[in-house]
């Protein structure tokens, strides 16, 4: 399929074949007519399926057959008023108020790779995007939104900053994009975005995405989208193709040693390291280091030039493994990461599958691995409940787990889970008395 078949002009078929796409990806062929047609959609995507072109190309298309329509009706209103001596009274729009459209992203992140995409795919076509994120100077942001966005890429909250100081208004908006949203709601966007909503006109187009859909996510939408179409292009919660997926069972005390065996025997170019805490991130970090591996945190202590300055060294390759924690790198766009490391599983289950969609993207081969000791043995059963699947386990040669320790660890767990059933039937009693 090709994307011309997609009903996109020649000028975006141009500008994607130059950026060296073949063929549209499955969400971009889902997606692509369906938004180009008006409906509003309700898409499961993850990161790394082409789902920001799924949403970035029709819009583009859309504001510009929106210009050419305004070009044609100026030049027949310019040529009737001309024969009848009439000169044009109402003003046009004041340019901060002429945004037609708007994505809304969790994170700055994000935020900064849909803003390069957006660029990117619009090419030298006029269609112009401004980002708006905290963390930096709101009076530049306030500037670029004045000087004319045809689409604001956005955070909620700095976005609400701006329109409660009426920088802007959004009230000529067309379409409105949800990117990530299960992961704004995880982030507790939820107040913002209602804010938001209060402010944009009711007739507008609507899309929402998100890298799992479930209950949560048809309640939310059931608010926002009118007569959605709904759009899944894998099954449910599964991850993307391609990713290779390895456990490797160990003793805690030997992952970050199994880690960097891995990293200098198979001779990896770089590698993403998932942490659950920032100062689980900067141990790691830090015992990396000791192991002659370049590795860097990536989190929320660090600044925002901090994380950028990070981020542009490790897609230079001047960072071997970039340790990251899970709301850090939710957005982050890296070609060719061949290898995404679980040093323990995430809190949620939902991460497991946002940490290793940062592989395997847009159809490149990918490695997963998780370093699983016995105290993520809970919560590997609860991700696999979530999967509903079995992730295959393995030892590594060299790194063998300890049996015996193996054995007194989980004695452990249960006299600590007894413990604490104990402790809860006292206070239980104790509430009753
Ligand atoms: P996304 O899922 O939007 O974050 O996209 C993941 C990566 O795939 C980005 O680096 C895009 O530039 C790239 N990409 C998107 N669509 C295509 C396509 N049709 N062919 C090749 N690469 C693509």
């Amino acid at each position: 399929m090709s994307f011309s078949s997609l009903s996109l002009m020649p000028s975006l078929v141009k500008q994607l074949n130059s950026l060296g796409y073949e063929q549209p990806t499955p969400i971009q062929q889902q997606a692509i007519p369906v938004v180009l047609s008006g409906k509003d959609v309700l898409a499961g995507a993850q990161t790394g399926t082409g789902k920001t072109a799924a949403f970035v190309l029709p819009i583009i298309q859309m504001l510009l057959q929106d210009l050419d329509d305004k070009a044609t009706n100026a030049e027949v209103d310019n040529a009737t008023n001309a024969e009848v001596n009439i000169v044009p009274s109402k003003e046009a729009p004041k340019k901060a108020d002429n945004t037609q459209a708007l994505i809304l992203v969790p994170t700055r992140e994000l935020a900064q790779q849909v803003h390069q995409s957006v660029e990117k795919y619009a090419g030298d076509s006029g269609i112009n995007a401004v980002i708006v994120y905290g963390g930096v100077s709101i009076k530049a942001q306030a500037d670029a939104i004045q000087a004319g966005a045809d689409i604001i890429v956005a955070t909620p909250g700095r976005l609400l900053d701006h329109l409660r100081n009426r920088v802007m208004s959004l009230a000529n908006l067309k379409h409105l994009v949800f990117d990530e949203a299960d992961r704004m709601l995880d982030m507790g966007f939820r107040d913002e975005i209602i804010e938001v909503l209060k402010r944009l006109p009711k007739e507008r187009q609507t899309l929402l995405f998100s890298a799992t859909l479930d209950e949560r996510i048809f309640k939310f939408s059931k608010r926002l989208l009118y007569s959605p179409q709904v759009i899944e292009t894998s099954d449910r919660n599964s991850t993307a193709a391609k990713i290779v997926e390895r456990v490797y069972n160990l003793d805690i005390n030997k992952k970050m040693p199994a880690l960097c065996h891995l990293i200098k025997k198979e001779n990896w170019q770089q590698a993403l390291v998932f942490s659950r805490t920032k100062q689980g991130a900067d141990k790691v970090v830090t015992q990396m280091k000791q192991a002659g591996v370049n590795a860097a945190a990536f989190h929320a202590d660090l600044s925002q030039t901090m994380r950028e300055t990070v981020l542009a060294q490790f897609k230079l390759g001047d960072i071997k493994a970039l340790v990251a924690t899970d709301v850090a790198a939710r957005g982050l766009d890296i070609n060719e990461l061949n290898y995404v490391v679980n040093i323990e599983l995430p809190f949620q289950n939902e991460d497991y599958i946002h940490r290793i969609g940062r592989t395997g993207r847009a159809g490149k081969e990918g490695q997963a691995i998780t370093l699983l000791s016995v105290d993520d043995e809970p919560q590997l059963i609860k991700l696999e409940a979530f999967l509903d699947r079995r992730l295959p386990q393995q030892w590594l040669v060299g790194f063998e787990p300890d049996l015996t320790q193996v054995a007194s660890v989980t004695r452990k767990t249960k006299k600590g889970a007894l413990k604490k059933q104990a402790l809860k039937k006292a206070l239980a009693q104790s509430k009753r008395r």
